[in-house]
């Protein structure tokens, strides 16, 4: 469709989603060979349907990344876009599916850095002593970095506000951890094999000057602060481009009503908020995904919960701690 015609017809003459049409048509000129990851999500919906309105949409390769543990939902959604746009969706499979990751190297906990770091603890059988930064360095003195973020050593921010890089960040996670250490490993590898690889090794191999992908920085998250536009340019021969990178919710909702975007029955049916690898136990609400799967994908429960076990164990563990130590705050009880 020609770009003039598509911007008479903006839903509600709304800026971003005007000035989204024109970057990536403005891109699609631009580049020769473009991958989309399509995730099955809702973003990445808007982002198809926002492709497949303009010119050069044919050189587009969209992929789909499989991490081995998907909703059927969202399997069954990838199928429905490919009809629905008469466009084909690449299937990648991962180097090594989730569960195949968490059974080699570990099982992921409560956030990708706070896996990392704990990982590279358990490597050196750290005894989890509270102790002093330049004692723990002795006895562990190939694992520097990861006792940093034990001993809480990194600088808090101009603000005064307590830096990422600290166990501190996640309140009271060294107490519970004093009191008890894991018995499992712990590992955010399953990130790095099962999405992050096949990725880049689709990429790679498929010689793309551009990737596009359906990142909204209001979506919040890892992902948001770790882009600061829409725009950037890659390692390799390759950049990224993140054409609705500045949608909130509500354009998100003026571009889905006025375009008639039909979201998978993750959202429709299940009640979900967001896609992604099924009861991941990084998401904050991974114990509603496990609602949804009871009733909806009961196989895909009955595997997460043995994939998962012992890290959903640990996070509820953990959790009611937190909770019981507020608790005594609010009551006087810790200072
Ligand atoms: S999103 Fe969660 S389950 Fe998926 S690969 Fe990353 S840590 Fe593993």
């Amino acid at each position: 469709m020609d770009l003039l015609e598509i911007l008479k017809h903006v839903p509600e003459n709304n800026q971003l989603i005007a000035t989204s049409i024109v970057l990536t048509r403005s891109k699609l000129k631009h580049y020769k060979k473009v991958l989309c990851s399509i995730s099955g999500g809702s973003d990445s919906d808007i982002l198809l349907d926002l492709c497949q309105k303009l010119d050069g949409s044919d050189r587009i390769t969209y992929a789909f990344f499989d991490t081995g543990l998907e909703f059927a939902a969202t399997k069954e959604h990838i199928g429905f876009l490919e009809q629905k746009y008469n466009i084909q969706i690449e299937w990648v499979k991962a180097e090594k599916p989730v569960p195949l990751c968490c059974q080699t190297y570990g099982q992921p906990f409560l956030s990708k850095q706070v896996s990392e770091w704990i990982e590279r603890l358990q490597r050196h059988n750290f005894g989890w002593e509270d102790e002093p930064f330049e004692a723990l360095y002795k006895k562990y003195p190939r694992c520097k970095a990861a006792l940093r973020w034990w001993c809480n050593d990194f600088a808090r921010s101009g603000k005064g506000k307590e830096s990422s890089f600290n166990i501190a960040y996640n309140r009271f996670l060294k107490e519970f951890m004093i009191e008890n250490p894991p018995t499992f490993r712990i590992s955010n590898k399953c990130c790095h094999y099962a999405k992050k690889m096949s990725a880049g090794r689709f990429r790679e191999n498929g010689n793309f000057d551009l990737n596009m992908y359906g990142v909204r920085k209001a979506e919040g998250g890892a992902r948001r602060t770790a882009y600061k536009s829409c725009f950037s340019q890659g390692k390799g021969n390759c950049d990224e481009f993140r054409p609705i990178f500045w949608y909130v919710s509500d354009t998100k909702a003026v571009y889905e009503k006025y375009y008639h975007i039909e979201h998978s029955r993750c959202y429709r049916e299940y009640g979900l908020k967001r896609t992604g690898c099924a009861g991941c136990p990084f998401g904050k609400n991974f114990e509603e995904e496990l609602v949804a799967m009871w009733q909806y994908e009961p196989r895909l429960l009955v595997a997460v919960n043995s994939i998962f076990r012992d890290t959903y164990e640990y996070t509820r563990a953990y959790r009611k701690f937190v909770m019981s130590r507020k608790n005594e705050e609010n009551n006087g009880d810790i200072k």
